[in-house]
């Protein structure tokens, strides 16, 4: 089977399907691998290494597949140039890419959405939204200690001893336990607070103080919270205030499946922190967990930076990359039945991450936003 690696091709996308180090696993499978030229440098990988390790660089990549992989939703252009009957393996956003949807339904390719992978334990090699929101969480703790000016550790020196950062984190799923882990190893005193009921011990786990507001929690299907009334946003809101003025750095990752971030931080909050305050707002991009960040910016709100997430993980694009790769060939594996491709629909995870197939929309919300 023939597999292509295509460049990406959205402003600010620097990671890539495939690394050069998985291209010999797929080699090893029976397949071929086709990279379009230039896809890996983003990621700095280059042409050269990816010929190395057995790929063969292909301006017509696309066309030549029987599975693309990529990693942001295709643009019109090359989603147009993926063969009838192919495959497509992609972070897609189906709900918010509706005509992309509906040409690769016409198009009559096979396409599995990246996100859609179900969290189970059979799935989790395969998990990207995972492995992206460890890239993100990580990413985070160094923005917020990089944008501090003071020491996050403990500092007992001749001279006199320094206290230690104090930083909170809101939203303790993937990217927030990373967040955590990552500002504990730097030194930083972390207290941090998420509404779903597991999330206290995992806090915990990670050498952390939780944060225990009088409120209920708030835990939906899956494993994911729920979204929470104008009410009870209000009172955790409250309930926090003075966890956030505390703080020398705040680092929020809340996110909520299928809404907008819940507005966890009002702008008179971050203006109640002391100078020299940091505040990272992996959230930004969805709709922002701050009043006032913005996706892409550093913006100043009273004495505070607030940095506001844009692609978080491609700013990591290297471990990123090598990660989605994972979980793409994971998926390849699962695609494919001796070399050839042999997607089971029946199958679980398959049947839960493929959007479109045979011509027809397969996922039924977006199935429904369509018609
Ligand atoms: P997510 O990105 O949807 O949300 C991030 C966090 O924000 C979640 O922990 C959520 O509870 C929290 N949140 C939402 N509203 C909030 C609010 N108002 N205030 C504070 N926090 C709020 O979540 P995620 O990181 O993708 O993971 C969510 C869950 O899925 C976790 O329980 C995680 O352990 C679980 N998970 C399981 C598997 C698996 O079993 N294979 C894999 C990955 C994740």
């Amino acid at each position: 089977m023939r597999i292509a690696v295509v460049r990406e091709t959205r402003a600010g996308e620097t990671r890539v399907a495939l690394v050069p180090d998985l291209v010999p696993r797929l080699v090893g499978l029976g397949h071929e691998v086709l990279v379009e030229p230039g896809a890996g440098l983003g990621a700095l990988h280059a042409d050269e290494e990816y010929a190395a390790a057995g790929a063969v660089l292909d301006e017509r990549a696309v066309e030549a597949a029987d599975l693309v992989l990529a990693v942001q939703p295709p643009d019109v252009g090359t989603a147009r140039r993926i063969r009838r009957g192919a495959a497509l393996v992609a972070f897609l956003a189906p709900g918010q890419e509706l005509g992309l949807v509906a040409d690769l339904r016409e198009l009559g390719v096979t396409a599995f959405a990246m996100e859609l992978v179900p969290r189970t334990s059979r799935a989790q090699s395969m998990d990207a939204l995972s492995s992206q929101s460890l890239v993100s969480g990580y990413r985070c703790a160094i923005v917020c200690a990089g944008l501090l000016r003071r020491f996050f550790p403990l500092n007992m020196t001749a001279a006199g001893t320094v206290p230690p950062a104090q930083v909170v984190v809101l939203g303790a799923g993937v990217a927030g336990l990373q967040a955590i882990a990552t500002a504990r190893r730097l030194g930083a005193v972390v207290k941090a607070y998420d509404v779903r009921a597991a999330a206290a011990e995992e806090i915990r786990s990670m050498g952390a103080q939780a944060i225990e507001l009088d409120l209920p929690t708030l835990d939906g299907a899956g494993g994911y919270a729920r979204e929470m009334s104008e009410e009870r946003a209000a009172l955790q809101r409250e309930l926090l205030a003075p966890y956030v003025a505390a703080a020398d750095g705040l680092i929020t990752t809340a996110a909520v499946p299928g809404r907008t971030a819940p507005v966890l931080v009002t702008a008179a909050m971050v203006e109640a922190m002391r100078p020299g305050s940091v505040v990272v707002d992996l959230a930004a991009d969805s709709g922002g967990n701050v009043e006032g960040s913005v996706p892409g910016e550093v913006v100043r709100l009273g004495h505070a930076q607030v940095w506001g997430g844009r692609n978080v993980p491609a700013q990591m694009p290297g471990p990123a990359s090598r990660l989605y790769a994972q979980n793409v060939v994971s998926l390849v594996e699962l695609l494919t039945v001796d070399g050839a491709l042999a997607p089971d629909l029946g199958d679980d995870i398959l049947d839960a991450c493929c959007v479109t197939a045979d011509g027809v929309v397969r996922h039924e919300p977006t199935r429904a936003l369509l018609e």
